[in-house]
């Protein structure tokens, strides 16, 4: 169904819910990354997002992925959030920015061997299934530091924080206590001082939830429908 969006009041109105959701929780706005999930989203609209200051995108497809990459080119910052198999990860190593969807030790095996065949190396989040829904992916709060453990030594890979997709509510006070347990979690891990591992970024909150998800630590939120409109 064709719809009129308004990306540059969409940005603005985002953008300023972040600002507050910073203030309220005495935080910088600088520390919080908008990533601006395009998924479906026709390449025309990325480039009317990159004209209102944008230049952070999610996308969840790898095939999606690599088809804006090309015309867009790579001076935009991309960031693969969905499930990624195994089978593709050729495909994006070295061209992305971060991958947040890492949900299995043997998915970041095959990325390490990518990376270092192409000598490169790939910053990476752990995907981490907090709510433990059965749809979804990711490891589960007890499986995740041992997880940690064994990327961490990977040759060609820097696991840079926990990324967790919460569950669909009408109400996004529902999701805070799962931000706040990704968030003590990260505390947590951070606190053994693995080497090679910096648990600095938390990428949570999307459109229903964003301000909460900011409120509890997030430091990357991923909007879609909140900048582009419903899919
Ligand atoms: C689609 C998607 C988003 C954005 O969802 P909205 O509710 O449209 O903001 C965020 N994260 C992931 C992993 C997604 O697949």
């Amino acid at each position: 169904m064709e719809q009129t969006v308004c990306l540059k009041e969409n940005f603005e109105q985002v953008r300023k819910n972040i600002r507050r959701a910073c203030e309220r929780s005495g935080r910088s706005y600088d520390s919080v990354t908008l990533i601006a999930v395009s998924k479906f989203k026709p390449v025309s609209m990325i480039q009317e997002a990159i004209e209102c200051g944008q230049n952070v995108f999610g996308e969840n497809r790898v095939q999606e992925l690599c088809e804006k990459m090309e015309v867009l080119g790579e001076d935009i910052s991309w960031h693969m959030i969905g499930h990624l198999q195994q089978n593709k990860v050729k495909y994006i190593v070295g061209k992305v920015k971060r991958i947040h969807s890492v949900d299995s030790v043997a998915l970041a095996e095959q990325i390490s061997k990518e990376a270092v065949k192409k000598g490169v190396t790939v910053s990476i989040l752990l995907e981490v299934n907090v709510a433990e829904e059965e749809s979804k992916f990711g490891f589960s709060l007890e499986e995740t530091e041992a997880a940690v453990r064994k990327i961490a030594v990977l040759p060609g890979i820097h696991i840079c924080g926990l990324m967790t997709i919460a569950p669909f509510v009408e109400n996004p006070e529902e999701n805070r206590v799962y931000f706040k347990k990704l968030y003590q979690l990260s505390v947590d891990i951070n606190g053994k001082n693995i080497d090679n591992v910096d648990m600095s970024e938390l990428s949570m909150g999307m459109t229903g939830d964003y301000e909460v998800a900011i409120e509890e630590g997030a430091t990357m939120v991923r909007v879609g429908t909140g900048l582009f409109g419903s899919r």
